[in-house]
C-alpha cells in the first residue's frame, strides 16, 4: 500500500511540446541524448530513500534505451506510457492518437517492461480539448489516467483533486490528479513543474501530510532533466522557459528532503487504485 505516489515522466530534455520550429522531431536523434544517466539519479535517489514510484516512459527513449528500462523495471518501480512521440493529445486526431498508443505500448514491450496500465499525456494535454482521447485510452486496456491537472493552462482548477472515475463509453479510467497548492487565491503546480522546485521542502511535505490526513494520496511528478547538472538550453517563448528552466538550481536536493519526508510508491500500489484494478 501506497499513502502517496511519485511518479516521473522519462523524456529527454528535448522533448517540449509546441516548439516543433525549434526542435523538429526529425532532428531528435542528432541531438546529445542525456536520460539514461538523469534517470539513473533519480533511481538511484528513491533508492536510498527506500522509495518506488511511476515511471511513464516515451515510446520514442524506450525504442533507443531499452537497457534503461529494465533497470527501471528491476528496481520494483511501475512503468507506463507517457506517449510516443511526445504530441499533444488534442493536436492529433482520434487515430492518430490511437496509433501513438499502440506504437508507445509496443516499444515498451519490446524493452520487456511487463503489463501497462497507467498513462499520463504529455503536458497533462489529455483535457477536456480532446474529449474523444479517454475512450481511446480505456479500448486500448489503459486503466488509470493522470493527465488531468486541477490548475489553469495546462488543465482547469474546476477538475477534482483526488482519485475519481472517469467515465468513456468504452469504460472508466481511474483519474489521478497530481498535488496542487494555492498562491494568491489561485491553484498552482506544487507537486510538479516550477512550484515544485521552487517550494521548500517542508512546505511539500506538510502539504503532503495534510492531503493525507484528509484521507487523500498525493501525487508528485518530477522529469529527468530537471536533475541535469548542466542542462542544455534552447530559446522558448516565455511560459515554456519558466516551465523548464525556473529553479533547477539545487532541485535534486530538495527533492532529497522530499523523498524522506513522506511515503511514496507507484500509482497503482495507491489505495484508490488497489481497489480499482481488484474490480
Ligand atoms: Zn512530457
Amino acid at each position: 500500500m501506497a499513502l502517496n505516489a511519485f511518479t516521473v515522466d522519462v523524456e529527454d530534455w528535448f522533448h517540449i511540446c509546441g516548439v516543433d520550429d525549434r526542435l523538429p522531431a526529425s532532428q531528435w536523434d542528432r541531438l546529445e541524448s542525456r536520460v539514461v544517466p538523469t534517470t539513473r539519479a533519480l533511481l538511484d535517489d528513491l533508492a536510498a530513500a527506500g522509495q518506488r514510484g511511476t515511471f511513464l516512459v516515451v515510446g520514442w527513449v524506450a525504442e533507443r534505451h531499452p537497457a534503461l528500462i529494465r533497470e527501471i523495471r528491476d528496481g520494483g518501480h511501475e512503468i507506463g506510457l507517457h506517449g510516443h512521440r511526445h504530441r499533444r493529445i488534442f493536436e492529433m486526431t482520434p487515430e492518430a492518437f490511437r496509433q501513438d498508443l499502440r506504437d508507445n505500448l509496443a516499444a515498451l514491450a519490446a524493452a520487456g517492461a511487463g503489463p501497462v496500465v497507467s498513462f499520463r499525456a504529455p503536458e497533462w494535454s489529455l483535457n477536456h480539448r480532446a474529449p474523444w482521447g479517454p475512450a481511446i485510452l480505456a479500448e486500448e486496456g489503459l486503466r488509470i489516467d493522470a493527465s488531468r491537472a486541477p490548475v489553469a493552462r495546462v488543465g482547469s482548477p474546476g477538475y477534482p483533486r483526488r482519485p475519481y472515475p472517469l467515465a468513456t463509453p468504452a469504460g472508466a479510467l481511474l483519474e489521478v490528479p497530481p498535488l496542487v497548492g494555492r498562491l494568491a487565491g489561485h491553484a498552482v503546480p506544487l507537486g510538479w513543474g516550477w512550484g515544485l522546485r521552487k517550494a521548500a521542502p517542508a512546505d511539500v511535505v506538510s502539504a503532503i501530510a495534510a492531503n493525507n490526513r484528509d484521507g487523500d494520496p498525493a501525487v508528485l511528478t518530477v522529469h529527468p532533466w530537471e536533475l541535469d547538472p548542466a542542462p542544455p538550453h534552447v530559446r522558448l517563448p516565455a511560459p515554456l522557459a519558466f516551465a523548464h528552466y525556473y529553479k533547477l538550481s539545487g532541485f535534486r536536493e530538495r527533492l532529497r528532503q522530499v523523498l524522506a519526508g513522506a511515503e511514496f510508491g507507484p500509482l497503482c500500489e495507491l489505495p484508490d487504485a488497489r481497489a480499482w484494478l481488484a474490480d
